[in-house]
């Protein structure tokens, strides 16, 4: 396994629309690998491929959350289990999703330091390849399905803060220029 780079907003790679996998190899299992380290390294719960650069439809998640037909263990032993429950989406695809909505408040790597309340649909159904290249379908709610769905809108070349007010956007986004300017200066 290997730490990627993750790409940060401005960057024109990030608006891209991911390809469909048309296998899920070896190759793609490395892929995912590498994107869970990075992920964890970067102390996220998702992160599409695009975010290292890889225009390929495959997000992974860990919400730390295990199935709770699953969970015997008391709430001690539950914390340190967190993050423990890695969720790998090949080719995603909402098929349908709840006309309700939820609000949580949502950051995004490729959008470091920057959070703002978003609201999606509650649920949604959605049907993907697993690790293993397996047909897989499953209703997510609460938060996971804003977790989805945020990973997803990557796929298609959308940050959550496209579902801010202009003004909004564009102070996070110089905000994020600046930061990175900055960045660029130190060189040692
Ligand atoms: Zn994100």
């Amino acid at each position: 396994m290997a730490l990627k780079q993750i790409l940060t907003e401005p960057n024109s790679i990030l608006r891209m629309k991911s390809l469909l996998v048309d296998k899920v190899d070896i190759e793609l299992q490395k892929l995912m690998d590498d994107m869970l380290e990075t992920m964890y390294a970067a102390r996220g719960i998702g992160l599409a491929a695009i975010q290292i650069g890889v225009p390929k439809r495959v997000i992974v998640l860990d919400i730390g959350e295990r199935d709770k037909s699953e969970s015997t263990k008391d709430e001690k032993d539950e914390k340190d289990e967190k993050r423990k429950n890695p969720m790998y989406f090949v080719n995603p695809e909402i098929i349908t999703k709840s006309t309700n909505n939820s609000t949580y408040e949502e950051g995004c790597l490729s959008v470091p330091g920057q959070f703002a309340e978003i609201g999606r649909p509650d649920k949604c159904h959605v049907k993907y390849l697993d690790y293993y290249g397996q047909s897989k379908e499953l209703v997510a709610e609460g938060m996971i399905a804003t977790c989805i769905q945020h990973e997803i809108d990557h796929l298609e070349g959308i940050l959550f803060i496209d579902y801010l007010s202009k003004l909004k956007k564009s102070m996070i986004v110089k905000k994020l220029t600046k930061q990175k300017e900055q960045l660029d200066r130190i060189v040692i």
